[in-house]
């Protein structure tokens, strides 16, 4: 067969494999980003529209994927503290950057909501209050203190059911100065075997993502909110989550990264305390203390819900243009 024909059945056959949600990146390519460029310029260009969505989900559609709602975090002070961010520094947080960033928060007394709403009359919440990180550890100590951390999960066995359950701990990783955290919400069956994060069809896909997105996962810090996999991979209940708080704001103090990615509506609630859906926190940053947080779809339901691809693939955008990593492909074009 022609080289040219070879290529052509290559790419319909990405296209099939994008149709159907699953992600396509063959291990050894993986291990070689070089040597599959051309594979992964056609998987970027194509990948998040493969099936172009007539419009996004509605509320009630997004509401479907997203976990039980919970009242636990409704009552939390942070929920109604708001913050205008913008302007940063695309460098790590500059001290000056901060400065401007904490000036840019709504008047003592004033509405919050209504200080930064969009101009469409629809009130968006902006979750978080951006406050500077403490001082930072040097790169050896935060090694220790999160294998020390690391330790204390191991040992955890706070929450009971899950504990007793559990194969492994997930307690995250990656580089421990990492400027940017993607949050998870708990492990799974797999990474409950292997004590790893993001594995399997939907780790795959996050590895993907991140490719298309200009980054590769050895960059980036990978945790979740429970360290510990819940029965049959039940939603995580607020007694779990407020368990483990202290370990991933521990990491996240240690780490003090830029940027966090949530992915999925209980993984922002527990960085956020939000009760909001990803539907009404996506499309902007928010903030925890130093980092400023986008909120985005998991690629477990992006595998489920081709549609949503083109929402996170806007929300990674948002994220590259605050990093300066030029969006040179417009979606659907090679
Ligand atoms: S989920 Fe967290 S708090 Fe609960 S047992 Fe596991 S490590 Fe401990």
């Amino acid at each position: 067969m022609h080289l040219d024909q070879w290529k052509t059945a290559g790419e319909q056959l990405l296209r099939h494999w994008n149709r159907s949600g699953l992600g396509f990146i063959p291990a050894s390519n993986a291990q070689d980003v070089a040597a599959a460029k051309d594979w992964l310029e056609l998987q970027e260009a194509q990948f998040f529209t493969s099936t172009e969505p007539s419009a996004a989900p509605s509320e009630a559609t997004a509401g479907l994927q997203e976990r039980t709602e919970n009242s636990y975090l409704a009552s939390s002070s942070q929920s109604t503290q708001a913050s205008a961010m913008g302007g940063l520094s695309l460098d790590r947080m500059e001290p000056t950057a901060v400065s401007a960033v904490a000036s840019n928060g709504p008047a003592a007394g004033s509405d919050p909501v209504a200080s930064r709403g969009p101009s469409s009359g629809t009130e968006l919440p902006v979750l978080g209050v951006f406050q500077p990180w403490g001082a930072a550890l040097d790169l050896p100590s935060r090694t220790v203190q999160l294998a020390q951390l690391d330790q204390q999960v191991k040992a955890c066995r706070k929450c009971e059911e899950i504990a007793c359950r559990r194969q492994r701990t997930v307690f995250g990783a990656g580089p421990s100065n990492a400027r940017i955290v993607m949050f998870g919400e708990a492990p799974e069956a797999e990474e409950d075997r292997k004590g790893e994060s993001f594995i399997g069809p939907a780790g795959e896909l996050l590895d993907k993502i991140l490719i298309a997105s200009g980054l590769k996962r050895e960059e980036v810090y990978i945790l979740n909110a429970l360290k510990c996999r819940p029965p049959n991979s039940r939603t995580p209940m607020e007694a779990e989550i407020e368990n483990c708080r202290p370990f991933f704001e521990s990491q996240l103090e240690i780490i003090q990264p830029d940027y966090i990615v949530c992915w999925g509506s209980i993984a922002a609630r527990a960085v956020l305390k939000s009760t909001e859906s990803i539907g009404r926190l996506r499309g902007r940053f928010h903030a925890y203390q130093g980092a400023k947080v986008l909120v985005t779809y998991p690629p477990s339901y992006l595998l489920r819900n081709v549609d949503a691809k083109r929402l996170t693939w806007e929300d990674m955008k948002m994220l590259m243009r605050e990093l300066g990593i030029p969006v040179t492909k417009k979606p659907g074009t090679k």
